[in-house]
């Protein structure tokens, strides 16, 4: 009895600030894979959001098909990855050793070593790591088996869409802190829930994404967290042109037309084809124009729907 009791109080604790003022932003927001409810929590005092409950078993909301995509999706994330790559590369006076934390299918790792960087990755499962080190023969450590090389430290750390998918940020947080050399950075890109795009979107906002999103960021609230893991944010910028237009796109998607990321759902292969969607590709094309100007304006304004925080050792 008493066990539940501290369960329900510390669920209702904020997870960074451990303030208990807490409040039920979305008391159903969906998943647009299984349809089950979820809420969204926030914090009235440092502003962090997060998804509750945290599912005991988070498989069933990973189909096979998530960031899967096609030979076109891959060419310009590819050359996308490799411009945002050239930006970090340009905060050092020359290349050092990076890692990155959940390097995925590793694009963003060749693009940095092509640069003359030292790179190393690691991913959650075996399967996770094998295209990256098929493909591009990195070295990627699945977490919890392998060890990253004992005392190595790292200029570049990376936490690149992995932060929002933590159900406890903190420790990871703290471990990226310690695997930083003197005067390395750590770069951290995340969903901004205090962006236009998710106060427009609400709980059909598509980044919102639960229950594989388990926290919501705000700049106010990677700020908290930050100095919580003796870091500082040294600058938060908003561009991401593979997420924010596309991002209005099915975010209006959803609030005007009833859609449920069926688009996304469609362009991921988790669904067929019908007559009608058609109607919907269309729309999607004609919004693209729009969807496009907001994301710029957005940018300009620090309110577009991903940040990229650059963070260092306080
Ligand atoms: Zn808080």
């Amino acid at each position: 009895m008493e066990d539940a009791a501290s369960a329900r109080k510390v669920s209702l604790l904020c997870p960074i600030c451990e303030a208990g003022e807490v409040t039920v932003l979305y008391p159903e927001a969906r998943d647009y894979i299984t349809k089950d409810p979820f809420q969204v929590l926030a914090c009235k005092k440092c502003s962090t959001s997060w998804t509750h409950p945290v599912p005991g078993n988070l498989e069933p909301y990973y189909p096979r098909s998530y960031r899967r995509y096609n030979a076109i999706i891959i060419a310009i994330l590819k050359l996308l990855y490799r411009r945002r790559v050239a930006r970090w590369n340009r905060l050092f006076a020359k290349p050092g050793a990076a890692l990155e934390l959940g390097c995925g299918d590793g694009f963003m790792l060749n693009a940095l070593r092509s640069l003359g960087w030292d790179v190393c990755g690691t991913e959650r499962t075996e399967e996770m790591a094998r295209f990256a080190r098929e493909h591009f023969g990195l070295p990627v450590f699945v977490e919890g088996s392998q060890q990253i090389p004992h005392g190595k430290a790292f200029d570049l750390v990376i936490m690149f869409q992995v932060l929002e998918h933590l159900a406890d940020p903190l420790p990871q947080l703290k471990r990226a802190c310690s695997l930083l050399s003197e005067g390395g950075r750590l770069i951290i890109g995340v969903p901004n829930f205090a962006s236009w795009q998710a106060s427009y979107g609400g709980d059909g906002w598509f980044h919102l994404d639960v229950p594989r999103h388990l926290f919501h960021w705000s700049p106010d609230a990677l700020r908290e967290a930050a100095s919580r893991c003796g870091l500082r944010v040294e600058s938060i910028s908003f561009a991401s042109i593979e997420h924010d237009p596309y991002g209005w796109v099915q975010t209006i998607l959803n609030r005007q037309f009833g859609n449920g990321n069926r688009l996304t759902r469609l362009l991921m292969r988790a669904e067929r084809w019908q007559a009608k969607d058609i109607a919907t590709l269309m729309l999607a094309a004609l919004l693209s124009i729009p969807a496009f100007a907001l994301s710029l304006i957005s940018w300009a304004c620090g309110r577009g729907a991903i940040m990229q925080g650059v963070l260092a050792r306080r």
